[in-house]
């Protein structure tokens, strides 16, 4: 493919659901395509379906929302090449910019400006062996850790890999429930007993409006 074309699912203007930034007015850019298959994925539409963007094309589109925070999410937008290009070119036109990624994909060539959103993917997504664990070196201290818990087991397993890594300080820890599976009081009173050091997160746009409603 291209340099400047991007396979996109879907884009849109909403409230950011997640990460320290949960509650802002954000574009999302939603790529198309992703290797794994997380057992809790909720966007399943994202492996298959999308069109190719010009970078032009999508620039113009993103123009239209009178916002200046974007995020690149998936699908996985690091399993596109131009996405690594595409991530600069938002940061010159003086966007602030987001970048939510599975945690599989090298982080290297991410430009240092852009906040990265890494998930790490847990036992009960069944992908946690996907994870790359050399992607730790490239975080800083705006970047955010992502675990989503489906259970107790879950929760030990990030727990260890926290202290195995040495990540308390080292960057924003958000534990996440699996919705609907583990309930929000059982994951709180963990953190609060157990976790002190991670932030507690749940996903806004999935309460704000129809948890099966797409693009927003
Ligand atoms: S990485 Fe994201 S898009 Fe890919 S399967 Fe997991 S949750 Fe779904």
């Amino acid at each position: 493919m291209s340099q400047d074309i991007i396979k996109i699912n879907e884009i849109f203007y909403s409230i950011q659901g997640e990460s320290t930034h949960a509650g802002r007015p954000c574009i999302f850019i939603r790529t198309s395509g992703c290797k794994l298959r997380c057992s809790w994925c909720d966007t399943k539409y994202s492996y298959d379906e999308g069109e190719n963007y010009t970078f032009e094309k999508l620039l113009k589109e993103i123009k239209k929302f009178d916002c200046n925070l974007v995020e690149l999410t998936g699908g996985e937008p690091l399993e596109q090449n131009s996405s690594f290009l595409f991530l600069q070119i938002l940061l010159d036109r003086g966007y602030e910019v987001l970048l939510e990624t599975g945690g599989h994909c090298s982080l290297e060539k991410v430009p240092s400006k852009i906040q990265k959103i890494v998930d790490i993917k847990c036992p009960a997504s069944l992908m946690h062996k996907t994870v790359d664990w050399d992607n730790l070196a490239f975080l800083n201290s705006k970047d955010e850790l992502k675990f989503v818990i489906q259970d107790r087991n879950d929760f030990d397993w990030a727990i260890d890999i926290i202290k195995k890594y040495s990540l308390k300080g080292k960057c924003n820890l958000l534990f996440s429930p699996v919705f609907e599976v583990l309930k929000n009081e059982e994951l709180a009173k963990w953190i609060c007993d157990e976790a002190p050091f991670a932030r507690f997160q749940m996903q806004f746009h999935k309460i704000i409006w129809d948890s099966e409603i797409r693009g927003v």
